[in-house]
This record gives structure tokens, C-alpha cells and sequence, in this order.
């Protein structure tokens, strides 16, 4: 979730920068926007609400992943379908409501094996909740056809449980489950073998990160970052679940630094509420007081 994001960093102009080096396409509807990040992989861009979520279409020679499903606002699955025949598994990056709300739509529906983050995709989020989640604001007007009054996430069921290392192929490409627990305790990272793309899930996005909530765990999350920056001699580009589709991998080298300096107090910060709120540029971090 990246809600306090528009109190901090809101841009002043819609695309953000990283989206407007990527080439634009056609879509449905106009909640959407849809972006090509490289042969066969699609970025899917919800502007019109604070969450600013992204989804991805990764394409192999044989099957697709869809990697979250955005908020539900809009069908998503209308979209990947113009975009694709072949058959699609949606993967979780984590069970937060603003990536998994067109899961519904989907018969084969993957997370992580953590019963926390399974069990948030599968009770789906009652109207009450989802009328918090519209709260923070919008961007541009709902689409036709949603009411918010009875806006709800519909439960799913996870017909797979990944686990850490475990390799999904999509023929011609595979994606590399990656666990980086922290913001939530089942959040994944994929790594994508064809062009060494990192989707960072809400690990990593360039916004305001959130290490206080719940099911959050600031020294867990500290180890997932310093995992993630091993990782960089594999990977090309980061693909994160907010904001931009496109960044460049070093911002995970400077969330690292950020994070040593939280830990050992070198920091400044506001107060907000039960949390801290530290802000550096081009991300912040939301840590427990
Ligand atoms: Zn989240």
C-alpha cells in the first residue's frame, strides 16, 4: 500500500518520469494505463487513484504471469486479453487489497506460502474496507460501470503456494521467486531470466514505503533490502508494484544506505500518528514509533 504517497512526492504531472521513457499503448478503459517495458512484458497502470498500482503481463513462448491485479476498479482481465492468448497464472507479490482485487476474475491464482498474505486473498475485503481504501482520493474519475458504494474485493482461492527460489517457466523465460519478507510477511520479488528484470512487489517502489503496519517487520524488511542488493549483478532494471515501471536498479543501493541510517538513528524524521515517517529523495520509509 503506498496511501500517505500523495501527501509527499505527489507529482505535479502525470506520467511519472520513469513511465514516459516506456512506449504507451491502446487500452479499454480509461482507468487504465498500459505500458511496454520489453518484448512480451506489460506494465499495468492504475493513475487514477493514490495507490498509483501496477500490475505486470510477463509473457513466455508458452504461458504468462500475471503478477497482481491492481485494485479492481476496472476488468484487468479484459485488458490482458487483448494483449495475449495464452494462458495466464496470476502470481502475488503480497496480499495488500491494491494487488489483488480482479484476482477474482482468474482460475489459477499463486502467492506465497505464508498464511498471512494467503489469507488476505482469500477473505477478499468487505465494503466497509473498501470504502477506507477510496477515502485518500482520487486522480481521475472512476470509470463507467463502478459504483463505489459497492465497491468490494470478491475472495479467491490460491491454488498454489510458492516458495522461495522455486522457478516458474514460462517457456522461453522463467521468473525466479525471490522472498523478501518485511512489508508483509509473504512479499515476493520475481526475477525475470530474458532481460533481467527485478519486479520488486512493494518492497521497493519509488514512494513512501511502509514498514508500520501490522504484518510489517523493519528488521526482516532491512534484510530483505541488503538481499535484493546482492542480487543487483543480475539484474537490469527494477519493475516496482507503485508509481514507476521502470527504475533504475541503484535506487535499491540508496534504500540500503536509508535503511542503515533508520537503524542507527542517523536519520531525521517526523512523527505521524504511532509511525515515523522518514523521507529521502525520490522514496521515504514509514517505520513503527
Ligand atoms: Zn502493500
Amino acid at each position: 500500500m503506498n496511501q500517505p504517497a500523495k501527501n509527499l512526492m505527489w507529482p505535479e504531472v502525470l506520467p511519472r518520469g520513469g513511465n514516459r521513457r516506456l512506449e504507451k499503448l491502446e487500452r479499454l478503459s480509461p482507468w487504465f494505463e498500459i505500458y511496454r517495458v520489453s518484448e512480451g512484458v506489460f506494465a499495468v497502470l492504475e493513475p487514477g487513484h493514490t495507490e498509483e498500482a501496477i500490475s505486470y503481463l510477463i509473457l513466455g513462448g508458452e504461458r504468462g504471469v500475471l503478477l497482481d491485479t491492481g485494485m479492481g476498479i476496472a476488468n484487468l482481465r479484459a485488458e490482458i486479453e487483448r494483449l495475449t492468448d495464452l494462458s495466464i497464472v496470476v502470481v502475488t507479490s503480497h496480499g495488500h487489497y491494491d494487488h489483488v482485487g480482479d484476482h477474482h476474475r482468474f482460475s489459477e491464482v499463486w502467492a506465497f506460502d505464508s498464511d498471512s498474505d494467503v489469507a488476505r486473498i482469500e477473505q477478499g475485503r468487505s465494503r466497509e474496507e473498501c470504502t477506507q481504501y477510496m477515502a485518500p482520493g482520487l486522480y481521475l474519475e472512476l470509470p463507467d460501470g463502478f459504483d463505489p458504494a459497492t465497491y468490494e474485493i470478491l475472495p479467491s482461492r490460491v491454488t498454489r503456494r510458492l516458495q522461495h527460489l522455486e522457478v516458474i517457466d514460462l517457456g522461453g523465460r522463467t521468473l525466479t521467486v525471490h522472498h523478501t519478507p518485511g512489508h508483509t510477511e509473504g512479499s515476493i520479488c520475481l526475477l525475470d531470466s530474458r532481460d533481467n528484470l527485478l519486479f520488486t512487489g512493494d518492497t521497493f517502489y519509488p514512494g513512501m514505503m511502509f514498514a508500520h503496519f501490522e504484518d510489517s517487520d523493519l528488521a526482516v524488511y532491512q534484510k530483505s533490502i541488503d538481499y535484493l542488493v546482492d542480487l543487483l549483478p543480475r539484474v537490469n532494471h527494477l519493475c516496482p508494484s507503485h508509481n514507476e515501471a521502470y527504475v533504475d536498479k541503484t535506487a535499491l543501493v540508496r534504500v540500503q544506505e536509508a535503511f542503515e541510517q533508520i537503524v542507527n538513528d542517523a536519520a531525521p524524521f517526523e512523527t505521524e500518528g504511532n509511525a515515523r515517517v522518514y523521507r529521502f529523495d525520490g522514496f521515504g520509509l514509514m517505520v513503527p514509533e
